[in-house]
């Protein structure tokens, strides 16, 4: 059971008004898609469209009390189950016994903590005791934006994801990968679906970014060859099939599409079409929250014994199996039953000069800082207002220490 509160639900929904439907989750079901924490600003790549500003680099790490105390607020403010992304920078350049008291911390709050990493330094061993600790998913970002020596195309990135799927195996960890989609990579992109079609199972969620200007990315906007439609066509082109992508809706339509399918050999099939189906589902088992860490029989044991409350609901489960075992028939036939499970999500974050204020209220994607949660684009175009300001953090002690994100030195080096 969850702790979202009515009274955060009902601020959430008023936050989604212009966005609301009976899909949406957020202020439903969820009062958040996800927050990020960031726990180092240090990365050890430099991508062509990093978010990060020029004087990430110059910043020290916030101190281990002060990311407590944030993990502290996320749950105060957003409740029980909330997905956060422990990210940076890049968050395994961080002393690795802090970044497993931050899991386990994070875990003793009830949160859903993901680890958000390039890879380089996220080693079999590091995420052995990170997964022991509680973490829930990790997300790789691999893509042709890091200019790796020895990769020229994200085809021949394949074989470093293939490492990464090994190196995350057996721990019951979600495995994600990151995508930037950019001018130089969207041709290649139907074929990355297909690699991680293949895959499925395996790597749990698909997440494409769009290019966007702002941090310190050297790219700059998109052009019109990079848009949420163009990557979601990539996907119904490879499904060779249209997709419901507005039968779960996170926050803003415009902001992201999050779409649930069944993998069954090649045949991409969606969870879900109805929206209604969707509305009605989560109405009646909003404060259900499914940890896939607890094991699928738990969780499908939680949700049965909901259901016996709602009998309705074996009805309508048995109806929606009845006609998804119908439309993949020929699918399950020829691949011996076999199904596998893949997500995708488009995220169209925002330039730094150009933020819709409508989008920008109604963000699903906040990064926590010591004034609070800030919609992700709205702090990635103001990133050097919340990084570069010193501030006074309580020590689990109690007391008060001062955190100053600039050494002496640091601060002559500093770029406007
Ligand atoms: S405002 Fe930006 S960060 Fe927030 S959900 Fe929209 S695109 Fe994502």
């Amino acid at each position: 059971m969850s702790d979202q509160t009515p009274e955060r639900l009902a601020e959430t929904r008023q936050r989604m008004a212009a966005v609301d439907g009976p899909q949406q989750v957020l202020g439903r079901a969820l009062t958040i898609g996800c927050v990020a924490l960031e726990i180092t600003q240090r990365c050890n790549l430099d991508c062509t469209l990093c978010y990060l500003s020029e004087n990430s680099e110059h910043v020290v790490d916030i101190p281990i009390d002060e990311v407590l105390q944030r993990l502290s607020n996320i749950r105060e403010t957003y409740g029980t189950y909330t997905n956060v992304q422990i990210t940076g920078g890049d968050p395994t350049l961080r002393k690795h016994s802090e970044l497993v008291e931050i899991v386990r911390y994070a875990r003793r709050l009830e949160l859903f903590p993901s680890l958000f990493t390039n890879g380089i330094a996220a080693s079999r061993r590091l995420l052995v005791t990170l997964a022991k600790a509680g973490l829930k998913d990790v997300a790789f970002h691999v893509d042709t934006t890091q200019q790796r020596a020895g990769y020229a195309d994200e085809k021949s990135l394949n074989a470093l994801r293939e490492q990464y799927i090994e190196r995350a195996r057996g721990l019951g960890l979600m495995v994600i990968f990151n995508t930037t989609v950019h001018a130089g990579n969207i041709a290649e992109i139907p074929d990355l679906i297909r690699f991680f079609r293949r895959h499925a199972g395996d790597v749990g969620l698909a997440s494409f970014q769009l290019q966007a200007e702002t941090g310190r990315g050297v790219w700059g906007g998109r052009g019109q060859e990079v848009s949420i439609e163009g990557v979601r066509n990539c996907i119904e082109g490879v499904a060779a099939r249209p997709l419901p992508w507005d039968a779960i809706r996170i926050g803003h339509p415009e902001c992201h599409s999050y779409l649930p399918t069944l993998v069954i050999g090649d045949d991409i099939v969606p969870i879900v079409e109805d929206p209604n189906l969707i509305g009605e589902f989560i109405a009646d088992f909003s404060n259900h929250h499914a940890d896939r860490r607890e094991g699928w029989r738990r969780v499908v044991g939680q949700y049965f014994l909901a259901a016996i409350r709602q009998p309705r609901w074996f009805l309508r489960a048995g109806k929606f199996l009845m006609r998804l075992l119908w439309q993949t028939r020929r699918a399950l036939l020829r691949n011996r039953g076999r199904v596998r499970q893949l997500s995708f999500f488009v995220h169209n974050f925002m330039d730094a000069a150009a933020l819709d204020s409508e989008r920008v209220n109604a963000c699903s994607f906040m990064v926590m800082t010591n004034r609070g949660p800030v919609s992700m684009c709205e702090h990635n175009a103001k990133r050097d207002e919340y990084i570069l300001q010193p501030i006074k953090f309580r020590r689990r002690d109690g007391s008060l220490g001062d955190y100053d994100p600039l050494r002496s030195t640091s601060r002559q080096a500093l770029r406007a």
